[in-house]
């Protein structure tokens, strides 16, 4: 019934109780989880777990924090994506919040590798799984120059425009409509939850339901009321409750739409069978 669309099932603290955390997940009629990849080294792991388990799945992408990986080329990300259980181009985008003594104009790197993932999603038809932190200027501007939006006659103009969600979304309200406006779906973790994310409820209750995921990041941002403690998938359904309380909706209205809209977005993931609503 539920969804949880971003979450790192590889990460060692959650591959080392996975048995366990896929008996939650049952428990909590969270059946489906997508499993998100954040280098190439790591790439194979996170593809087993969507090979070994028919309700798991995987994409392939190197995540902009990490400046110590190998950096992925558009070749490596295009035949990597050819796998059967491989759903999306991610994540990518752009992280200024960890810039220590670097400054914007350093991280060029990061928006070269943004470029190359966006090209990787709009070369295969796959959606993008993007993070933005302390960048959305800069991830909007990129994504528009590079994601095919605009007609134009240069290279590249016969391929679809890119598509995907903006991940773990705690930007304004002002960049949730510049995201909608592009096509792009919204996802919610965990902080919606949080006692001080007031303005972050307000811009869920705005988003369109019908372009609304939920997710956990897990391991990471565990909501209310397991704060503090270690996320797994199991833990969506919590996300759903709030988006549900600020919507006006019940709860099984909001998992059925955002496993419907996952789907849509994700669609190399077969259609689940869906209980009726009465
Ligand atoms: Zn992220
Ligand atoms: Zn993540």
């Amino acid at each position: 019934m539920f969804t949880d669309s971003h979450c790192h099932l590889s990460m060692p603290e959650l591959r080392a109780q996975l048995p366990d955390i896929l008996q939650a997940m049952s428990q909590a009629q969270v059946d489906r989880a997508l499993c998100i990849c954040t280098t190439l080294e790591e790439f194979e792991d996170v593809y087993a777990l969507a090979h070994d388990h028919d309700h798991l799945w995987a994409t392939v992408g190197v995540h902009p924090d990490n400046d110590d990986v190998q950096e992925a080329s558009l070749e490596d990300l295009l035949s990597r994506a050819q796998r059967p259980r491989v759903v999306g181009i991610g994540e990518t985008g752009l992280d200024y919040y960890r810039l220590g003594e670097r400054t914007v104009a350093d991280m060029e790197w990061q928006r070269e590798r943004f470029r190359t993932h966006i090209r990787a999603g709009r070369q295969t038809d796959l959606p993008l799984v993007i993070h933005t932190r302390s960048a959305s200027d800069d991830t909007l501007a990129i994504l528009r120059e590079e994601g095919g939006f605009a007609p134009t006659a240069g290279q590249g103009s016969k391929l679809p425009a890119a598509r995907g969600v903006f991940h773990c979304f705690t930007e304004s309200m002002m960049v949730a409509r510049a995201a909608l406006d592009l096509g792009f779906y919204i996802s919610f973790s965990g902080i919606l939850t949080f006692r001080n994310a007031a303005d972050l409820r307000e811009v869920a209750a705005f988003v369109p339901l019908d372009r609304t995921l939920i997710e956990t990041d897990s391991p990471y941002l565990a909501p209310m009321p397991y704060r503090g403690k270690t996320n797994t998938p199991a833990y969506v359904p919590w996300v759903a409750k709030q988006v549900a309380e600020l919507k006006g909706l019940s709860v099984e209205a909001v998992a059925e739409a955002t496993s419907l809209n996952f789907e849509q977005l994700f669609n190399r993931v077969p259609a689940t069978a869906r209980s009726v609503m009465i």
